[in-house]
């Protein structure tokens, strides 16, 4: 096959592995970066320009759009969609997973297990939807936010006000989430690849820290989760139609809930806490997949 490898930066060890699987399986692989796509949209026959040159004969692309480069990223992709090569992901699914009030209603519609969540865009109803979320301690979440930041536990009413106060001064969505205590300061990834889970490692805080992003600090170490939690993560990427994602999950007392659906899943991480191959499955997906005419929604 001849891959493209959609990303800002190659040197990122989830891109340096996506390559070297692909080139160890016997594809080609360029690295086409995002941002400096152009294309031509007014044409029948949709092109995107690169270096100077428009890009053909790709039987698929592997989107890695970083969240600050989403809009232009899906733009691309689209294009590439319209361009009949398959797509590891769809644009229309990443855009779904991107949205975090989109992805989360999709997920419940879906019965998915879900944290008690509330949101408002009135700051004046910043008590309600702590009530919503079921009272303090209670978890507000910048609804931008990545790895973490943006993510503050508030211990009482009145500071969960405050901090949903302050958040819509600086004119931020948010949302407010039941807190859930018991998971400790873990939290479990599980890389979807096709429909199965793949690999799962659990994520741990640092000393006296809730969240358990590694750019927080957290460590990673491979687990092995229940089939509910399997199910779980499966149905939330099923919901969000994405073939390959990392679902984030919280063990609560009622069962695993979702946190977030992540299409571009970091592979540093889980690769190393438990010594799998995922980029190679990856690829393996895709020579399953990637056939001609086999993009569903083209861009639409
Ligand atoms: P981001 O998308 O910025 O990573 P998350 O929503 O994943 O933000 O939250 C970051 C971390 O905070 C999670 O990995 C988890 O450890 C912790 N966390 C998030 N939501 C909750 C919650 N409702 N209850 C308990 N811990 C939570
Ligand atoms: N780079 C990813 C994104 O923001 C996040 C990586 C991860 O948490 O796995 O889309």
């Amino acid at each position: 096959m001849k891959i493209a490898l959609m990303c800002q930066n190659a040197k990122l060890y989830s891109h340096q592995r996506l390559i070297e699987a692909a080139e160890a399986r016997g594809h080609t692989i360029d690295v086409i970066r995002t941002l400096n796509c152009y294309m031509n949209i007014a044409s029948r026959r949709p092109e995107i320009y690169f270096n100077g040159e428009s890009l053909t004969g790709y039987d698929a692309v592997i989107p890695r759009i970083g969240a600050s480069v989403t809009f232009y990223g899906l733009a691309v992709l689209r294009q590439f969609e319209m361009m009949g090569v398959f797509p590891l992901n769809e644009s229309v699914a990443i855009g779904r997973s991107r949205d975090k009030l989109r992805s989360m209603q999709l997920l419940a519609r879906d019965g998915v297990g879900l944290p008690v969540t509330a949101f408002a865009h009135d700051a004046k109803q910043a008590g309600e939807v702590v009530k919503l979320a079921g009272g303090a301690p209670v978890v507000i979440k910048l609804l931008e936010g990545t790895q973490g930041i943006g993510v503050v536990l508030a211990d009482t009413e009145r500071s969960a006000k405050s901090v949903i106060e302050a958040f819509r001064g600086a004119n931020v969505n948010i949302l407010a989430q039941e807190f859930i205590k018991e998971s400790a300061g873990t939290d479990i990834r599980a890389i979807v690849v096709g429909g199965k889970v793949v690999a799962a490692m659990k994520r741990t805080g640092e000393e006296g820290e809730f969240r358990s992003n590694l750019h927080r600090g957290g460590s990673a170490k491979l687990i092995k989760i229940s089939p509910e939690e399997r199910s779980t993560a499966i149905r939330a990427a099923k919901s969000m139609g994405l073939a390959v994602c990392g679902v984030d999950m919280l063990r609560a007392n009622h069962g695993a809930v979702v946190m977030e659906v992540n299409s571009s899943p970091g592979l540093e991480g889980v690769e190393k806490a438990t010594g799998l191959d995922v980029a190679g499955m990856i690829i393996q997906h895709l020579e399953k997949t990637a056939k001609p005419g086999a993009t569903r929604t083209k861009g639409k």
